[in-house]
């Protein structure tokens, strides 16, 4: 028996054709497009591919998106700079410094940065204002993956109020807003760790079980209540063979796409999880792409908080 699929690619599509009309609208009555700052500094290969996606995505939807990129060599100074243009910039309502920065750059320097968006222009919801808001559930702008999981459950009549939801990761961007997300729609709410012990058995208590470590295959049967609700949020890029043939054998379409590449995104949860859980988010193919329209969403609810015409 094999768990329904949580199409967060489908319902990704549904949102980007949702918001055409409102960017439409807004366009013709700011006599520009909401418009959309992305900062990627360095050669990360996985960053240069998610800005891409998002590049193409905002623009498709018909929002203005400028790219700068930055030499790895460029230092947290030139870096605050461009952050401090683009908070000027009457043309951009949202600002995105893709993530991870060049080591190079210091261990706080994502924190600097992040800290120093505006925070009416910050559409990944990072911002400590932001954060503040989300927490007494009256934020407008909100980290985009936990709000993608949101949408992919609710849209794929997954019940939450009510719910036992268990979030494996409790990062600042995806494991902490994702609970705060669930406990405000009813879920009663538990956050494991690196350090819960006995994790398969609390995992197992989840009606719904998000999972965000980035540890390929972590998630097996044992963690997963038989008809649970499993979204896998973890992408982690894979090239060593074993761990590849562990998870997805020769012959299977995964092993195939992982000999044409030399490479394989794979997601925390292990494949074997489709036949105890009732509905299951693929990787890929689940909530890469409702963080992509998620940030769109944000740059239009930016852009119109801006001009003054959102509630
Ligand atoms: P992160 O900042 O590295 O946090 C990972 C979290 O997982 C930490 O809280 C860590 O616990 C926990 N963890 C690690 N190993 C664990 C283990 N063996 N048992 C239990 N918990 C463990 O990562 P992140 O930024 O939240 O991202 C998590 C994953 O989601 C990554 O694969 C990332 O690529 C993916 N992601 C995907 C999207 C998307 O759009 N699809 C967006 C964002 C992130 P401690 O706090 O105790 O160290």
């Amino acid at each position: 028996m094999g768990a329904r699929v949580l199409d967060g690619a489908a319902v990704a599509k549904q949102i980007r054709e949702e918001l055409k009309p409102s960017v439409e609208a807004f366009t013709a009555k700011a006599g520009r497009p909401p418009g959309l700052g992305i900062i990627l500094v360095g050669d990360d290969p996985a960053s240069h591919v998610y800005v891409s996606s998002k590049l193409k995505s905002a623009q498709d939807t018909g929002l203005r998106a400028d790219l700068e990129r930055l030499p790895a060599s460029t230092t947290l100074d030139d870096l605050l700079r461009v952050v401090e243009r683009l908070n000027a910039s009457d043309a951009h309502d949202g600002i995105l410094v893709q993530s991870p920065l060049p080591d190079a750059m210091g261990a706080d320097a994502e924190r600097r940065v992040f800290d120093a968006v505006r925070a009416d222009k910050d559409v990944d919801g990072f911002h400590p204002s932001n954060v503040g808001a989300l927490v007494q559930n009256r934020a407008t702008l909100v980290a985009c993956t936990p709000s993608g999981v949101i949408e992919l459950l609710e849209r794929s009549h997954v019940k939450i109020a009510g719910s036992r939801a268990v979030v494996v990761g409790r990062s600042d961007i995806v494991g902490k807003p994702m609970a705060l997300l669930l406990l405000h729609r009813h879920a009663t709410v538990t956050i494991c760790h690196s350090r819960t012990p006995n994790l398969a058995q609390v995992a197992a208590e989840g009606d719904i079980l998000v999972s965000a470590i980035g540890r390929p295959g972590f998630i097996t049967p044992d963690f997963v209540k038989p008809g649970a609700a499993v979204v896998d949020v973890g992408t982690t890029p894979v090239t060593d063979r074993q761990i590849v043939e562990r998870l997805f054998p020769p012959g299977t379409k995964r092993h195939d796409a992982f000999l044409k590449r030399g490479q394989l995104v794979i997601g925390d949860v292990h494949p074997d999880v489709a036949g105890v859980a009732g509905a299951l988010s693929p990787v890929p193919g689940g909530v890469g792409p409702l963080t992509i329209a998620l940030l769109l969403r944000n740059t239009l609810r930016a852009a119109q908080l801006r001009a003054g015409w959102a509630g």
